[in-house]
């Protein structure tokens, strides 16, 4: 069976991430993207909410929702401002997610409980500066002395970097496996921003996502107790890649958001902007434009949704999540891009949030798996040269939508 339907609590969510991000976030987002500002107290929001833990089951701090709700709230967050979304991405998807499946009861309750409660922020460190989609191209270290771990590295494009209280850190824990490329050398721990030897800083001039907080760290030989590897020593790609997976995920729902946020403004604005004594949403250019995003809209909704289905019911996911990542991204880059020229020069102003969506929408395509990295992965399942992995856990949460119930997706 098939569910293509939005059970009464998604319909719910929906409502109330909507009511939150137009009250707090839509009136101050082009000050915030101008002055290029991060306010940590939206997070806040966010939490009091239960938004940050939203599909993090209950005994572990979150509101125990499902995979479709993370998918719900990061389409409805990035439909008004990526640098929501992107907070959802890092803090749920790749971090406590990955929390919840790979961490012990000790983890969990030291790190991923205040999470999910929103009271702590978390954030994923695997890009370096001189490695990001070549994960096996990084340089950071841990050695262990005793019950620590003595942590080395530079992690650069880090989300939430300024923000985040803990970091989920990878890095090479077998000097020969990292010589010979073998990623099998490689692990993850948890690190706190209060430890000693930990420095962060953030990037200025991004194209965009202005109103986020994008970073690096820098780790100077800090000691972490053997308690905080995360997995076994060696599991850090397998890590890495699962975490990548649930990221991915709130990626393409977000970019789903830009694509409808284009669309409605550019409907809004084809109704009201007149040329040639006409409306030119009666001019049949205009039509195939808005036709093209809404079409986008529907097949990611889709994408994402059926990557969500999947979830759910605890089936492997891998190519679904990238297929709708993919795409999503591209397709939201061709909707903001298509949306300007809608509104013809006024879409070229930030009288307009159109030409925001845009530069926004372009980071998308960069993140959690290049374009191109994406394509050659969907190629690769294709052509039977990749396989499947299978799912490692789901969250408890998950019930069938009422059957007689009919909603539209
Ligand atoms: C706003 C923003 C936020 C980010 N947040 C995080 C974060 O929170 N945590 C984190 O760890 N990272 C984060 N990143 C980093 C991001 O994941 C990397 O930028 C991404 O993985 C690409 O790596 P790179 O920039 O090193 O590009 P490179 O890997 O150097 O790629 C450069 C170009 O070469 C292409 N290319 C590379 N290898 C191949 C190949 N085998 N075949 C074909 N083409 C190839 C790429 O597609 C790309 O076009 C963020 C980036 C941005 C822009």
């Amino acid at each position: 069976m098939i569910e293509l339907q939005l059970t009464d609590d998604h319909d719910a969510l929906v409502q109330t991430v909507r009511e939150f991000a137009q009250k707090e976030v839509a009136p101050y987002i082009k000050e915030w993207d101008e002055k290029q500002e991060s306010h940590r107290e939206i997070f806040e929001k966010m939490a009091a909410l239960n938004l940050l833990g939203v599909c993090i089951p209950e005994q572990y701090g979150g509101a125990g929702f499902d995979y479709i709700s993370l998918g719900l709230v990061c389409e409805e967050l990035e439909a008004v401002d990526t640098s929501l979304r992107v907070a959802m991405s890092v803090h749920t998807g790749l971090n406590s997610l990955t929390l919840y499946t790979w961490g012990t009861e000790e983890q969990k309750q030291k790190y991923l409980v205040p999470q999910a409660k929103g009271e702590q922020l978390a954030t994923y460190g695997l890009t370096e500066p001189g490695a990001g989609s070549d994960v096996v191209g990084a340089r950071s270290t841990a050695r262990r002395e005793g019950d620590e771990y003595v942590l080395n590295g530079e992690k650069m494009w880090i989300s939430l970097a300024g923000f985040a209280d803990n970091f989920l850190f990878f890095c090479w824990t077998d000097e020969e496996k990292r010589r010979q490329r073998d990623h099998s050398g490689m692990s993850c721990f948890i690190v706190e921003r209060t430890m000693k030897g930990f420095t962060s800083g953030t990037i200025h001039g991004k194209l965009g996502i202005r109103a986020g907080n994008t970073g690096y760290f820098s780790l100077q030989d800090v000691r972490v107790p053997k308690e905080n590897l995360v997995g076994e020593e060696g599991e850090g790609f397998k890590i890495a890649m699962f975490a990548l997976e649930q990221g991915r995920f709130t990626v393409a729902a977000g970019a789903t958001g830009v694509i409808r946020a284009s669309r409605d403004a550019s409907v809004a604005y084809a109704n009201e902007r007149e040329t040639f004594g006409t409306k030119i949403a009666n001019h049949q250019l205009v039509k195939q434009k808005i036709a093209n995003m809404e079409a986008d809209y529907e097949m990611s909704r889709l994408l994402w949704l059926k990557a969500g289905w999947l979830k759910n019911l605890g089936q492997p996911s891998g190519r679904a999540t990238s297929l709708a990542k993919w795409q999503a991204t591209v397709r939201s880059e061709e909707a903001a891009s298509m949306a300007i020229e809608v509104h013809g020069a006024n879409g070229y102003s930030n009288d307009y949030p159109v030409e925001r969506y845009l530069r926004n929408c372009k980071a998308a395509i960069i993140y959690e798996g290049t374009r191109d990295i994406h394509t050659l992965m969907q190629a690769d399942w294709a052509l039977g040269l990749k396989k499947e992995k299978p799912a490692r856990k789901t969250l408890p949460a998950w019930q069938p939508a009422d059957p007689h119930r009919t909603v539209a997706l």
